[in-house]
């Protein structure tokens, strides 16, 4: 993946892919608000960390508007995400990433 940092409503995030997000459960992804970093496991194919990228992003902005509820319900995160990568993908509007 060519993105190494990405811009969310004013906060700069820094996209790292790592080895090894947590021992203990199996994440792909994951958005650190406060230390302004993203980490994407480096193992997955580049259009699932693409998918992935885009859930933490939702994250970002749903953290910066206060939406809460929908920001904690990963269900329903993963679901407007991969949606969204779907469409954006079959309009080829993600040609940069
Ligand atoms: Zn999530």
């Amino acid at each position: 993946m060519n993105i190494k940092k990405v811009k969310i409503l004013a906060t700069e995030y820094d996209v790292e892919e790592v080895e090894q997000i947590d021992k203990y459960t199996r994440l792909l992804g994951q958005i650190e608000y406060t230390e302004q970093k993203i980490k994407i496991d480096k193992n997955i194919s580049e259009d699932l960390k693409r998918e992935v990228l885009l859930h933490e992003i939702l994250h970002g902005i749903f953290e910066k508007l206060n939406y809460e509820g929908i920001n904690n319900d990963e269900q329903k995160v993963h679901s407007i995400a991969s949606t969204m990568y779907l469409v954006l993908k079959e309009n080829n509007l993600i040609n940069v990433w």
